[in-house]
């Protein structure tokens, strides 16, 4: 299969090469150039399958020319045998149309294992047989760090450097990055905010000589193989309630659109999915081009769910390059203008974007009311992400015959202060991460200054 990029300008790569490549050349990202489809009967023969043989059949079509069937098999198997729950994504029911899909049993306890996990496998399978190395450059605020480390910790041809902002990310989140002791997993606890980190890899992304020949890879969801990973476990949830012969629905709490997205190709190849809700938090940009064909940047505001606090979502463009009619300089164009100003999309473009999704955005007190409700209602407790999810699927829901599942993307451990603050007893910490606050920790600060980060990646990294 090859892949294209949404700009229209970068040359077309394969699986292999779009995995280890991140952002197309042209600033674009790569979507396939033609998505395969299954029929509802090979849909349907799916059902009862575990999770990983499901895994298998939606994952083989976008790598089989580069990685083998048994190659392809083997990391699968060996990615999911790694989460804590037998049916790795089970679905608990809150009322009777309405459930959640639990995406937090992963070794991270957020929905990102589920890419993670398999990325740093191919990967590093990949650039065996390529003889090379990469090294993994990524910021972080919380989730997306730790959830990369773990996938990368057991590879042999990665070096991971994350950077996140000194003393302004959780303790959970910090523990869970910093006690991982692997040889080739590196903490930066950098001397600034958030943007700060995310500067620094940009501007090392563009300039790689520090690395003295070695490449930079990317594990954000501008990686194709993070969005391939998720389009799995839309599968495994209709099917689980009826499908593909019962029509399902899904509310998925988004910050970058990446999670939705792989609900949108879900579709595309042909699970009949009723509605796809977009749940934000109030940095709702999406609601806004949603709801009222607006695009533009707001000022950012620090919520209860920070995993969703974003003001550009990226996978948005891998949309609009299918509104567009896959037309990469009429997305080039609509890019471009959007660095400088608000933008809106074109009335038909626009039409067709609602006619996919519906949304909805969610305050902080309204979060941790419906965290609380939840509870009252059934016993269950909801992650603040996940509680945006659920009252956007109650607001949004169009038809109440339709199975309604919101996808859980973290587990309330997480995040204890909106569960705290909607009145209830702070979760404890699961069993495998039970000793999280007694264990060793290892993390390098760093001043604020690109050459002493680079200088400090150059003399780390392991050589070819
Ligand atoms: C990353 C994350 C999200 C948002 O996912 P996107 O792919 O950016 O839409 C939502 N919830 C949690 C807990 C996350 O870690």
């Amino acid at each position: 299969m090859k892949y294209i990029s949404t700009r229209g300008q970068a040359p077309a790569l394969n699986f292999e090469e779009v995995l280890l490549a991140g952002l197309a050349s042209d600033g674009g990202l790569y979507v396939p150039e033609q998505l395969p489809s299954f029929s509802q009967d090979e849909i349907a023969s799916w059902a009862g399958l575990p999770y990983h043989e499901l895994a298998y059949k939606v994952i083989q079509p976008f790598v089989s020319d580069c990685i083998s069937d048994a190659d392809l098999k083997r990391m699968v198997d060996e990615t999911y045998a790694g989460f804590k729950h037998q049916a790795v994504a089970p679905l608990v029911q809150l009322d009777a149309n309405e459930w959640v899909l639990e995406l937090f049993h992963g070794p991270t306890l957020a929905f990102k294992d589920f890419a993670l996990q398999l990325l740093g496998r191919l990967m590093d399978h990949v650039l065996a047989k390529r003889g090379e190395r990469l090294v993994i450059m990524g910021a972080t605020s919380g989730d997306t760090g730790s959830a990369a480390i773990e996938g990368c910790r057991h590879s042999d041809h990665l070096d991971i450097f994350i950077l996140h902002p000194y003393k302004r990310v959780s303790e959970v989140q910090r523990r869970q990055m910093t006690t991982v002791m692997a040889d080739n997993v590196f903490n930066i606890a950098l001397e600034g905010n958030f943007d700060d980190c995310q500067q620094m890899v940009k501007d090392s992304f563009a300039d790689q000589g520090f690395l003295n020949g070695l490449k930079l890879g990317a594990v954000n969801s501008i990686n194709w193989a993070r969005i391939m990973a998720q389009i799995v476990y839309y599968f495994a949830a209709a099917l689980a309630v009826g499908g593909p012969h019962r029509p399902v629905a899904f509310s998925v709490p988004t910050g970058n659109f990446g999670d939705i997205f792989a609900g949108y190709l879900a579709k595309q190849m042909g699970l009949p999915i009723a509605q796809l809700v977009v749940a934000t938090n109030r940095n709702d940009i999406l609601h806004r081009v949603i709801s009222g064909n607006d695009m533009s940047r707001g000022e950012l505001v620090h919520t209860l769910s920070p995993s969703m606090d974003i003001m550009v979502s990226s996978n948005f463009e891998r949309l609009l390059f299918d509104v567009y009619d896959r037309d990469g300089a009429a997305v080039s164009d609509l890019m471009a203008r959007f660095r400088n100003e608000a933008v809106q999309l074109d009335q038909t473009r626009w039409d067709k974007v609602r006619e996919l999704f519906d949304s909805y955005a969610v305050d902080d007190e309204t979060t941790c009311q419906v965290i609380r409700q939840v509870h009252d209602e059934s016993g269950y407790l909801l992650d603040p992400h996940t509680a945006i999810g659920v009252k956007a699927a109650r607001e949004c829901n169009r038809d109440s015959s339709v199975p309604m599942i919101t996808l859980a993307t973290a587990h309330p451990v997480k995040f204890p202060d909106p569960v705290v603050k909607a009145g209830l007893e702070s979760p404890q910490l699961p069993e495998p991460m039970a000793d999280l606050f007694e264990r060793e920790e290892r993390y390098e600060v760093l001043s604020n200054d690109l050459s002493v980060v680079q200088q400090f990646m150059a003399s780390h990294v392991h050589k070819a």
